[in-house]
């Protein structure tokens, strides 16, 4: 089975190299030629556009940052859809607004090409691995197809419902994330100033209730002011976006949310929008002029 890869990016290139690594023949297409020729190196083989690369697929996987960038790749003019013939299928496994996987899947079908939305949950690290969640959404049937294409770069696979599930889990899973890392930057910032030291206040809480997978895993890049990315603030601001959309056609009320992206805000005016989401501690350590660091390392 052929698969085409597009976007090769921070996650697309492990995502690729995975399926290269459990024998899948890739033919990969980004914008980015240096990524190309990362994913080429470990053995994929490369087209010159979108278009090319779907004429010569049986699947094609999308990877891109957000709805346009999705759209731009299905259906502008040396797109998927002018390469791609009935029968195959689309997985898009960026993190978009459910509606804009709605409306792709239809305008897809129309050319008799299946579609999941896919996105995934994990980061680089999990990315390269193989270890990251994917949650689908799209016909069982197609799932049942594709589920161990997708079990090549994943720890779990978990089908969700119709077109639009997938995504809407992963901005549920979006809003977890950055409600947590606030919860652990507020409550850092309140220890260091209350003259405890944050370092031994995470060892001592991480076992307990309040402990978590984002406490864990964002506590020590706060504590060692290591803010590269892993996941940038701006994709995380257009996840909340997208969530908040999404919920304001529906009147679903997510305040906490809401909240969280106006601290985006001030974060992204600080100039820290390409810096790890880990980095919304430091909005915490603007509104309490102080730095959430060791006592050891001070
Ligand atoms: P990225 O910005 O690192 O990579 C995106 C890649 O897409 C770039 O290489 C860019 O050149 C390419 N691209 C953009 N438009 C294109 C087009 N039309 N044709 C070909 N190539 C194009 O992004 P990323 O961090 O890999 O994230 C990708 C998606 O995965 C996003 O939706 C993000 O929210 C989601 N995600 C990211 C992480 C993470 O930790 N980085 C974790 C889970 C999910």
């Amino acid at each position: 089975m052929k698969i085409g890869f597009v976007g090769l990016g921070i996650m697309g290139k492990p995502m690729a190299k995975n399926l290269i690594k459990d024998g899948y023949e890739v033919i990969c297409y980004d914008f980015n030629q240096s990524n190309m020729d990362e994913v080429a190196a470990a053995g994929a083989s490369t087209a010159k556009n979108s278009q090319e690369l779907a004429n010569q697929s049986d699947i094609v996987i999308t990877m891109l940052p957000n709805s346009p960038n999705v759209e731009a790749a299905l259906f502008s003019e040396e797109g998927i859809a002018a390469g791609i013939s009935e029968g195959k299928i689309v997985i898009d496994m960026s993190s978009i607004n459910p509606v804009s996987s709605q409306r792709f899947a239809e305008k897809l079908a129309g050319l008799g090409v299946e579609f999941l939305d896919a996105p995934v949950s994990g980061g680089e690290p999990k990315a390269i691995d193989g270890t990251i969640a994917v949650m689908v959404g799209g016909k069982k049937k197609v799932f049942d197809q594709c589920y161990e294409l997708l079990l090549s770069m994943a720890s779990s696979v978990t089908y969700i419902g119709e077109v639009g599930a997938g995504n809407i889990a992963k901005l549920a899973n979006q809003i977890i994330v950055a409600i947590n890392i606030a919860a652990v930057g507020e409550a850092l910032s309140f220890a260091t100033k209350a003259g405890a030291d944050p370092e031994l206040v995470y060892q001592g809480i991480r076992g307990g209730l309040a402990g978590s997978t984002v406490m864990d895993a964002k506590s020590p890049m706060i504590l060692n002011r290591d803010f590269d990315p892993g996941f940038r603030i701006e994709l995380h601001i257009k996840d909340l976006q997208n969530a908040l959309d999404t919920s304001h056609m529906i009147n679903a009320g997510i305040p906490l949310t809401a909240q969280l992206m106006e601290i985006m805000q001030v974060l992204k005016n600080d100039g820290l929008e390409k810096k790890d989401h880990s980095a919304i501690a430091c909005y915490y350590e603007k509104i309490n002029n102080l730095t959430i660091e060791s006592k050891d390392t001070v």
